[in-house]
């Protein structure tokens, strides 16, 4: 088993009777709901700061970096303050900000868990990226330190609230393709070792599992809402050219099988060595829907086929971040329902963790636990 995602203890980061103690910090308000950006990267200089310029209800209010010039280029732009910019070492002042409502994690993924316990210790909501964190007990810590702490966590799954994937769960949920049968999903693409925002994507320490945790994840979770249930076995497979250096510590190509309790089989593949995509199917008994590309940050296509003809399904197109900012605001306002809490990223870690196990034992069955139930269905909530 690959040691990445995997059960290991939690250590220093004191979750506990602390987290309660801040718990009331943070006010009932009305209003705008102020965030704070974790680390100002690509993701968080490429779309989601600039994102905020499209939010109804969420506001950029502070920015947490270990670069200052960068920093502080950044809050000029977007007319924050100089006393809105903290590093990771006064993290932890956040506590007493009240502009702070929300912290949104844009960190590597090893960091998920240290700083979204140490913002829900804080008395702050936390939007987290995905993957969650690298190991289940982290994602666990995170789960607990949120009830503790009486704070929400959502998980940033972005197409839980984009207009193409709604339309395909609604379609799927419709039953106007017949029994869905096969769903496949191919998440790939092209990782270069020499770009920093790669370089800890290829270590298992900090990525928790390479193009699967990074790109494949979407396809856990997509098989999972398109069909609407959860899956019982897997059995995965990899090829990984070790003497590629990007390959020295995760897998590169690992195709999986989910199989669902209702019969169907979801095919899903990933790679950090393969032309960009980022698209499903669903095959069921009379219809097929094809999303290609489905899932990048715009320019996403949606068709029916049926027998050989196929039409376009028309989409309107969104800022993706702006939108999944604005339902954490509504989600802390208490006007929508928290559709990607902590748990739904748990349930894609235990299944990633259920695909390696699959691979380091050759592509034997694994089990999995079918039992989980998501508590609010995306094609139902998100309008
Ligand atoms: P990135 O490497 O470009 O950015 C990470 C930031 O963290 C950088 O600014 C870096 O300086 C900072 N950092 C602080 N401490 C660090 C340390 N010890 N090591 C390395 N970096 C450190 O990564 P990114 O592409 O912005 O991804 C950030 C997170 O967002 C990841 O969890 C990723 O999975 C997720 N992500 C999600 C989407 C999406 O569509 N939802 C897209 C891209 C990335």
């Amino acid at each position: 088993m690959n040691d990445g995602i995997s059960r290991r203890g939690l250590i220093g980061l004191g979750v506990g009777a602390a987290a309660l103690s801040a718990a009331g910090r943070t006010q009932a308000r009305d209003g705008p709901v102020g965030f704070a950006v974790v680390g100002l990267g690509k993701l968080a200089q490429g779309q989601i700061v600039p994102g905020f310029r499209n939010c109804r209800n969420a506001r950029l209010t502070a920015l947490v970096s270990g670069h200052p010039d960068k920093a502080g280029r950044i809050a000029s732009e977007h007319h924050l303050p100089s006393g809105a910019i903290y590093d990771y070492d006064n993290f932890d002042r956040i506590a007493a900000d009240p502009k702070i409502e929300v912290v949104y994690i844009v960190l590597p993924n090893f960091m998920h868990a240290e700083y979204t316990i140490r913002a829900l210790k804080a008395g702050k909501h936390v939007l987290c990226e995905k993957p969650m964190a690298t190991s289940l007990a982290d994602a666990e810590a995170m789960i607990s330190a949120a009830k503790s702490a009486n704070r929400k966590l959502m998980i940033a799954y972005r197409c839980h609230y984009e207009p193409l994937n709604l339309e395909a769960m609604r379609r799927v949920r419709s039953g106007s393709l017949g029994k869905p049968r096969l769903v496949i999903t191919k998440m790939v693409r092209q990782s270069d070792q020499s770009d920093p925002s790669d370089a800890w994507r290829l270590d298992m320490r900090q990525s928790g599992g390479g193009a699967l945790a990074d790109m494949g994840i979407y396809g856990v979770n997509g098989a999972r809402y398109l069909l609407n249930e959860e899956p019982v076995e897997v059995r995965a497979t990899a090829r990984t050219d070790r003497s590629d250096p990007r390959f020295k510590t995760v897998e590169d190509l690992i195709a999986w099988e989910f199989r669902f309790p209702s019969g169907a089989i979801a095919q899903g593949s990933t790679s950090f060595d393969a032309a960009d995509e980022m698209a499903f199917e669903v095959i069921g008994q009379h219809k097929r829907l094809v999303a290609d590309p489905g899932c990048f940050y715009g320019g996403n296509h949606l068709y029916l086929w049926q027998g050989g003809s196929r039409t376009e399904i028309p989409i309107h197109e969104i800022d993706q971040f702006a939108r999944e900012m604005d339902w954490m605001a509504d989600v802390v306002r208490g006007r929508a329902p928290l559709v990607s809490p902590g748990e739904e990223g748990l349930q894609d870690m235990r299944l990633m963790h259920a695909i390696l196990e699959s691979v380091a034992r050759h592509g034997a069955a694994v089990s999995t636990d079918g039992r989980y139930r998501r508590a609010v269905d995306p094609a139902v909530a998100v309008s």
